[in-house]
């Protein structure tokens, strides 16, 4: 398994390990730093006999590639990534204040801007995957990182990206909390899952748990089938109707992003720096 056969222009002595960051389905995560430049990365190992006994060659190029290519603000950057005959190496950006979904353990329910702030990035990160006609279909706080003082959130893990062009897609994934009705009733599906799935952010955002989410996995799922979810805090009429807008059962009737990205509610908090819109970029 080969990921490409041109950039092996780094090489891990390169790098020194500094501690453990995570680990993932195909390997572990390492805080690293470049002896020659001082930079700081998270480096993603893969191990490629695990992705090969799972046969999942192909969703980790698509991964890896997908990355590869996007460049913004509230997207992990890839800078770039090696690989030898049993591992691939990604240098990720590094994520200095970790996962939105650990922040969101210790501090609960955020106050409205504060929501708003990671609303708008994550959703900012997604738009240009959209534009890209690329759905992240994995979208959750496990999967937001958070970055510097300002705690900019931006999107990882791009494990289940599907380019979504022509057809939608089969494949059921996701975890089920933050999972779509047509997921879970094995529909095809496309970006409009990532429309759901920033619905059930937002709430969880401000009500402090995701709307859907009960003891048993069954009771889940029947309640995400049935778009089953009350409000059991006060939180402010726009909030409210961005989440109706997006927690609709017909992933055509939902909020599109652009709209959801200048709705009223957020316009009254600090603009995003990016739109997606007219900001697309590939490096070459
Ligand atoms: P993943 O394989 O993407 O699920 O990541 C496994 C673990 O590594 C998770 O706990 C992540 O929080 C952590 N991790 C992944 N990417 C980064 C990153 N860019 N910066 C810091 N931590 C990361």
């Amino acid at each position: 398994m080969e990921v490409s056969k041109v950039r092996n222009e780094y090489s891990l002595s390169q790098f020194k390990v500094e501690g453990l960051l995570g680990s993932g389905a195909y390997g572990v995560v390492q805080k690293c730093v470049n002896t020659e430049t001082g930079q700081v990365f998270a480096m993603k190992i893969i191990e490629k006999n695990k992705v090969i006994e799972k046969s999942m060659e192909e969703q980790v190029k698509r991964e890896v590639l997908t990355q590869l290519k996007v460049k913004h603000r509230n997207l992990v950057r890839l800078h770039y990534y090696f690989e030898d005959s049993s591992q691939i190496y990604c240098l990720l950006e590094y994520a200095d204040r970790g996962q939105l979904f650990a922040y969101l353990k210790t501090t609960g329910a955020q106050p409205e801007p504060m929501a708003a702030r990671f609303f708008l990035d994550t959703g900012s990160g997604v738009a240009y995957l959209h534009q890209l006609r690329v759905a992240h279909r994995d979208l959750k706080p496990e999967n937001v990182l958070l970055f510097g003082e300002e705690l900019t959130a931006k999107v990882g893990d791009f494990g289940w990206c599907a380019e979504v062009a022509s057809e939608k897609r089969l494949t059921f994934c996701g975890t089920l909390d933050y999972v779509s009705p047509e997921m879970l009733f094995g529909e095809p599906h496309d970006q409009g899952v990532d429309l759901w799935a920033l619905g059930v952010l937002l709430f969880e955002l401000l009500t402090g748990k995701a709307p859907f989410s009960m003891p048993s996995k069954k009771e889940t799922m029947d309640k995400i089938c049935a778009v089953d979810f009350t409000f059991d805090v006060r939180i402010s009429p726009g909030a409210e109707e961005l989440i109706r807008g997006l927690l609709l059962r017909e992933s055509s009737r939902r909020m599109p992003l652009q709209q959801v990205l200048r709705h009223k509610w957020c316009d009254g908090f600090e603009a995003p720096v990016e739109l997606a819109v007219g900001d697309l970029f590939f490096e070459s």
